[in-house]
């Protein structure tokens, strides 16, 4: 009700219309609007899609000066300047990618008053001059944009992020409005008490985006079960393929191709101008597949992207969040569909432990973010309920997401993890060889490989125990060890051993209930609208 507001109110309602020309505003955008329109503080969550940029963009217009929007997504600056560019808005941006004279410029402008806003990198403000020039004009407000990289315990740390506590000592008179579509309790926290913003009001939008529906399927031949998802449930349709390595991004991308599916490859290796060239063919073509690493879509706007496929696991709950989110922002059914196997808990535990130069604190924050990661994928409950939870948000059974739709038997495993435990127990007295996952279940399938035959691991007493399930059920049971941290990897070979935990189980103190992994992964019912 428009007429409820003050001025600020129908000034702020006018500039959506005039400048934007959007009807009304959406969930929490008229208040927060409102509230830096006045010369208040905010810390701003909500989801990717949900609409922050206005809610600095229309304050800065509304206020008097320029409103300062610090920013890490350099590559995208000149894009979102020439956007507002294009509806009258007077917009500039500093950062390291110009040269002198393109600097003056936009200093010249920002002095005359002239611009709206100005976007600038993080660590312009780590230099001298950049503060001096801010102290000469005016400033309508600050905004940080992604604010969630100044805490350490995020996954998308910027040390040049930390200094960003300075701006309220120099201008304390300026309102600051900080913005992020990741936050878990723990990061917001460290949010407000980094940029000082504990008496800022907080506005938390809901993290649920309903028309996703989130799937995550055992891995077996990951291209081919890409390559089914996009045939029966998204034919010609847009969508996200992430990969965890640019070898297996060209990989996929050129399988895909020769299945006749329009794929582009997207990965930090391609020189910038092919990256620009497939991102803007994304952008503006209709139903092309982007195969990527994740230095792809921080950012991208394309509402109609479909699906987003990982067929690699995430290393946090917030980046698979943040992955997922680029599907659908445009309201219709999306799906985001991941495939997770044995694999993927061996490698990155692999990569955790080998990573040299990170201190123990950092092993231990990696190591905390790839087990909410692991629950998610193991979960016998609502998906969609687990990723709230997540966030510190509640939700109810979705109903529309794999573990809804069709729910996981959950089955007393202590037995079967049992024998795997004692053939892990018994590989370890061979002090000189070690033994992966694979050699393992060989053993306890009792197949004469040449490898088995080789160590003599017929002769073991748990050879051939464990015949009362397949391979692919032992790989499901390994993983899940892993995945609970009953198991361990170790080593260039990634040598399974015992953890503390492990005990327990062969002491027969503690029951082992796992997941049955869906023996052909019914495809989920067809997404409903919300
Ligand atoms: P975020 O930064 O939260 O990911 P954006 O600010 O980029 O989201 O907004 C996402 C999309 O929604 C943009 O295309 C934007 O123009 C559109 N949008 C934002 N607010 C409104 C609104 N009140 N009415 C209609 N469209 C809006
Ligand atoms: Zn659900």
């Amino acid at each position: 009700d428009p007429a409820a507001g003050g001025p600020v109110t129908s000034d702020a309602l006018q500039v959506l219309h005039r400048v934007f020309g959007y009807d009304s505003f959406r969930g929490d955008q008229q208040e927060i609007i409102e509230h830096v329109a006045g010369g208040g503080d905010a810390l701003v969550l909500m989801p990717t899609g949900g609409g922050k940029s206005l809610c600095y963009q229309i304050p800065a217009l509304v206020r008097q000066g320029t409103g300062v929007v610090i920013s890490p997504l350099i590559a995208l600056m000149q894009d979102q300047v020439d956007a507002l560019r294009a509806v009258g808005v007077r917009a500039g941006f500093l950062n390291s990618t110009q040269d002198l004279d393109e600097r003056r410029l936009v200093e010249a402008e920002f002095l005359a008053g002239e611009l709206d806003l100005l976007y600038l990198a993080p660590e312009r403000l780590r230099v001298e001059s950049t503060l001096s020039l801010l102290d000469r004009g005016t400033i309508a407000l600050f905004a940080i944009d992604e604010a969630h990289c100044v805490a350490q315990w995020g996954h998308d740390f910027r040390p040049d992020y930390l200094a960003l506590s300075a701006l309220h000592e120099r201008w304390p008179a300026v309102p600051r409005i900080a913005l992020t579509a990741t936050a878990t309790r723990a990061t917001h926290t460290e949010i407000a008490s980094r940029l000082g913003l504990q008496d800022a009001r907080h506005f938390v939008a809901s993290f649920d985006r309903p028309n996703i529906q989130y799937r995550i399927v055992p891995k077996n031949e990951p291209k081919r079960q890409l390559l089914e998802l996009l045939r029966t449930e998204h034919p010609g349709d847009a969508g996200i393929v992430y990969c965890l390595s640019r070898a297996s991004v060209e990989k996929t991308a050129a399988f895909l191709v020769e299945k006749g599916i329009p794929a582009l490859p997207y990965h930090a290796g391609l020189d910038a101008a092919t990256r620009a060239a497939h991102q803007s063919r994304f952008l503006r073509e209709d139903g092309l597949v982007m195969v990527a690493t994740i230095a792809f879509g921080m950012g991208i706007d394309k509402p109609d992207v479909r699906f987003v496929a990982h067929l690699d696991l995430p290393k946090s709950v917030e980046g698979y969040y943040q992955e997922t989110g680029r599907a659908g922002r445009d309201g219709l059914p999306s799906t985001a569909w991941l495939a997770y196997g044995l694999q993927d808990v061996v490698q990155q535990r692999k990569m955790i432990n080998g990573n040299a130069e990170g201190d123990e604190a950092h092993r231990r924050r990696l190591t905390a973010h790839l087990e909410a990661m692991l629950a998610l994928c193991e979960t016998v409950e609502c998906r969609r309920v687990q990723l709230l939870n997540y966030f510190g948000q509640s939700g109810e059974p979705c109903g529309n997401c794999d573990t809804c739709l069709t729910p996981p038997a959950a089955w007393d495993g202590t037995v079967p993890a049992q024998k795997l435990l004692s053939t892990v127990v018994r590989l370890k007295r061979e002090r000189n060889q070690r033994f992966g996952a694979g050699q393992i279940i060989d053993i306890l399938l009792g197949k004469k490989t040449a490898k088995v035959i080789q160590f003599d691991h017929d002769a073991l007493s748990v050879f051939g125990i464990g015949t009362e399930l397949g391979e692919a059920e032992w790989r499901g049971v390994v993983r899940q060890l892993l995945a609970a941290g009953l198991l361990a990897v170790e080593g260039e070979y990634s040598t399974l051993v015992l953890t503390e935990a492990s005990g327990e189980v062969l002491r027969g103190e503690r029951k082992v209930m796992l997941r049955r992994d869906p023996e052909k992964p019914a495809r989920a019912a067809k997404a409903t609208k919300p």
